[in-house]
């Protein structure tokens, strides 16, 4: 977003500001504990805002940048993209299995309850496919579902750009008309974030305020060390993933996290992936110079399949459960663990507490369903009792994941304007 040179309140940089209230809310959450419940419709009401942007964001945005690249461009930046999302959170699910066979969290914790085993459901992957075709796209627009709404748009785009070259004036003309009308909207959704992101400070401290007053307590103890756990492995997939793959890929990763952090700010507290797409989709253009034709695709498939926070807290947390019921997984398990986890993360919604419910799938594949009554069951309910918490970081994980991916994928298509990434200067496309 644009800073604007004028003094007083609105002189302060937006970014300070948001750190401030996040500073705030921590302490209020604190000091106050679960009495801080009722600020939590001001944390809502800046979710809201920015939800109301998601899906004009993505169609308008998308229906533009597809216009912008030939179909076999599309098909190689979409490969390239799947590639990279699957590797990285295969990277991730490692980590996790690593610190957690390295730190052991639950283990000893003996909970005891019934054992019940039950076979597994395996998603059908011919209704994942199918369900990517919007049957009725302004359905699909309509509720809010990212990946119909992205197949629709890049279809759109590429007919756009197709009738635009035609030889007939009321043809051509009438496409770019379309193109025109879709950049301007696309522009307005923009302005509105920056309006949006400029009540941000407030919408931070109270949703963080919320989550540290109503849950921090519970971090104290066994649950201590599984939270200590996830965000070890996040803090090392962050730099070290991110940092070594943007290194590789010629950026200075020091450029990097700073300009994305009004992001993975928001993802932090929103605890939202598509509710930070907004924020996110105006990051790479404003802060990493990123062309639209890349960001407006890579990003909202990101946001809905790329969960490298969500694939590392799943395997943390089986390890977890199952050290806490006396199971411990053997290598066979873990491998298991491995694979659910990716495939459940990419299943995962961008929506705050998505991952949790996806962990049941997990559980399930290494015969520890969570049944009532059980120690599975117990133990489970541990985790959800600090899930905000972990999902904070993981979320901020999984937008941040997609940027860094963004911005190789555009290096490596000469698709990026690498001055937003000299000195400390904060340049508009
Ligand atoms: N909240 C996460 C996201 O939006 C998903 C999850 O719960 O892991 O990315």
């Amino acid at each position: 977003m644009a800073e604007r040179r004028r003094g007083g309140y609105f002189g302060f940089p937006l970014i300070y500001k948001i750190a401030i209230g996040l500073g705030v809310g921590i302490v209020v959450g604190i000091i106050a504990g679960p009495a801080i419940a009722p600020v939590k419709p001001l944390g809502d009401f800046f979710v809201t805002l920015l939800k109301m942007c998601i899906m004009p964001i993505v169609l308008f945005s998308l229906v533009v940048g597809a216009a912008s690249i030939s179909p076999a461009r599309g098909v190689r930046i979409g490969v390239k993209t799947i590639v990279f999302y699957l590797v990285t959170t295969f990277i991730a699910v490692l980590i996790g299995l690593a610190i957690a066979n390295l730190f052991k969290p639950g283990l000893g914790l003996a909970l005891a309850g019934e054992e019940v085993v039950r076979e597994v459901a395996a998603p059908a992957i011919k209704d994942v496919l199918l369900g990517l075709i919007p049957k009725n796209p302004f359905a699909a627009l309509a509720e809010g579902k990212v990946l119909p709404t992205i197949v629709f748009a890049i279809l759109v785009g590429t007919a756009l750009s197709y009738l635009k070259e035609m030889k007939v004036p009321r043809i051509s003309e009438a496409a770019d008309t379309v193109l025109r009308v879709s950049d301007g909207l696309a522009e307005v959704m923009y302005k509105l974030v920056s309006w949006i992101l400029e009540i941000a400070p407030y919408g931070v401290f109270a949703l963080i305020a919320v989550v540290v007053g109503t849950q921090g307590a519970k971090v104290l103890g066994p649950l201590g060390v599984v939270t200590g756990v996830v965000y070890l492995g996040l803090i090392i997939h962050y730099f070290v993933v991110y940092g070594g793959a943007l290194r590789i890929w010629g950026f200075n990763p020091a450029r990097f996290w700073p300009r994305a952090r009004d992001a993975s700010l928001t993802a932090f507290v929103t605890r939202s992936s598509s509710g930070t797409l907004p924020v996110t989709m105006t990051v790479a253009r404003e802060k990493l110079g990123i062309d639209r034709g890349i960001y407006s695709f890579t990003l909202p498939l990101g946001a809905t399949i790329n969960m490298d926070g969500t694939c590392l807290y799943q395997a943390v947390c089986a390890m977890f459960i199952a050290n806490a019921v006396g199971m411990p997984l053997a290598i066979g398990a873990q491998m298991l663990v491995m694979i659910t986890a990716v495939l459940a993360s990419i299943g995962t919604a961008g929506v705050p507490g998505a991952g949790a419910i996806m962990l049941l799938l997990v559980l399930e594949s290494v015969g520890l369903p969570v049944e009532a009554g059980t120690s599975v069951a117990l133990a489970y309910g541990m985790i959800l009792g600090i899930d905000a918490i972990l999902d904070m970081g993981r979320t901020s994980l999984n937008v941040t994941g997609d940027l860094a991916v963004t911005s190789i994928i555009a290096k490596t298509e000469n698709m990026i304007n690498l001055d937003f990434w000299r000195g400390g200067a904060k340049a508009k496309a």
